[in-house]
């Protein structure tokens, strides 16, 4: 998993298929993230108690980093990411422009 909180994706399944968004959430186990506004599931709640009402209640839902594409900031285009190993760290590498992120 070599995308981090904050990155910027774009969408390639599903009904967000093309859209791009941010990265609110990483979750590195289950190679999941949460995208800001995308791939939304709506929940509905019921009144628990009298006098309350129920409610739809909007929400990201996690999608498999294999449906996203990092977009890269420097060429601003849909890039699969590499690897590179420098002294004594290793850095992400646009494969389309060849620039570190
Ligand atoms: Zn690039």
């Amino acid at each position: 998993m070599l995308l981090k909180k904050g990155d910027t994706v774009k969408i390639l399944t599903g009904k967000d298929r093309g859209k791009k968004g941010k990265v609110l959430e990483v979750s590195p186990r289950t190679n999941r993230v949460v995208v800001e506004n995308l791939n939304l599931r709506t929940r509905n709640v019921r009144a628990r108690r009298q006098g309350e009402k129920g409610q739809r209640i909007q929400f990201a839902a996690p999608l498999h980093a294999s449906n996203v594409m990092m977009v890269c900031p420097k060429c601003n285009r849909a890039a699969r990411l590499g690897v590179q190993r420098t002294k004594d760290r290793l850095e992400r590498v646009c494969r389309r422009c060849h620039e570190t992120l």
